[in-house]
């Protein structure tokens, strides 16, 4: 059995930028203070045990009160948190360190931009993620969120001025789906490409290039390869949407965020296996599942 690891696949440059600041604040903190990260630093479980091997600390934002008077420091992640974290953080002494992925922060700042004109704010999302969660704290809780086009129909004013958003990680399908349903019931609707930054993140939408920019070429590869095996953590939303690329170019597509997950049956007269993963999957881990396949 041939089994290689998919080129395009592993951290994007928002996650690596991420770890490696914990990486240095790990190191220049050393026995001085602990270094806490609010929330899990990326949707991957092997990444975090790494890193919490090295002394990061997770904690929630219920636990400020406790730091405080630790003159504690406190990573912000990729993901981006709404206002009312800085403003606790501030209250309670506690130092932030942000590793905001800078595309989340130009969302951020774009929809607080249309917020301030008075349109109506909808964004492609999930309610609860992390990264909705700081887009919503910037224009106040009031944007709409929605996940498909009857949930955003049945919850949109029509009559008002929108601009339409994503988060960065869904699909572009449905984001069309949704943008072509609009267009032609909204008179003032605007589909938000951050162009000043769309060169260099091939953004069209708000949707990262980092995810969509690897489907094409993630759907190639699925499709060269006798099984595919693709490894994320459950809670990552690229990585959910990768999958789904890979299922449909290569119906023998398997998902684990595990090794102990790998079953002997899904290998059986496959002559080459591909390895690929989510934007959180780190390539050592990738190494290590090609290391068990190979020696099957
Ligand atoms: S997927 Fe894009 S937005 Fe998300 S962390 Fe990576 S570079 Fe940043």
């Amino acid at each position: 059995m041939k089994v290689t690891i998919d080129q395009h696949s592993g951290f994007c440059w928002g996650v690596v930028r991420t770890v490696q600041i914990a990486e240095d604040q790990l190191v220049k903190e050393r026995t001085e203070r602990n270094v806490y990260v609010l929330g899990h630093i990326i949707h991957n479980p092997k990444e975090i045990e790494r890193l919490e091997a090295k002394g990061l600390k997770t904690v929630s934002v219920d636990d400020f009160d406790s730091l405080a008077h630790r003159g504690a420091k406190v990573i912000i992640r990729a993901h981006g948190e709404p206002p009312s974290t800085y403003r606790k953080a501030w209250e309670c002494g506690i130092e932030i360190v942000d590793a905001t992925c800078p595309v989340v922060t130009k969302l951020q700042e774009r929809v607080r931009k249309f917020y301030d004109q008075g349109y109506q704010v909808v964004v492609f999302g999930k309610k609860d993620h992390a990264e909705v969660l700081g887009v919503r704290g910037v224009c106040n809780d009031e944007c709409i969120v929605i996940k498909n086009v009857d949930e955003a129909l049945a919850q949109i004013d029509l009559a008002r001025k929108t601009v339409l958003f994503s988060q960065t990680t869904m699909d572009r399908p449905t984001f069309q789906a949704i943008r072509d349903a609009l267009q032609v019931r909204i008179k003032e609707l605007i589909v938000d490409t951050m162009e000043e930054i769309a060169t260099e993140f091939h953004a069209k939408d708000t949707i990262c290039g980092q995810v969509s920019g690897r489907e094409h070429l993630l759907a190639a590869y699925a499709a060269a390869n006798d099984v595919i095996i693709f490894v994320a953590g459950r809670a990552s939303s690229n990585g959910k949407v990768l999958y789904d690329v890979a299922k449909a170019a290569n119906p023998r597509t398997y998902f684990i965020e595990d090794i102990s997950e790998l079953k002997d049956e899904w290998f059986e007269g496959a002559e080459t296996v591909g390895i690929s993963g989510a934007t959180s999957t780190p390539q050592w881990f990738m190494e290590e599942v090609k290391k068990v396949i190979s020696d099957k």
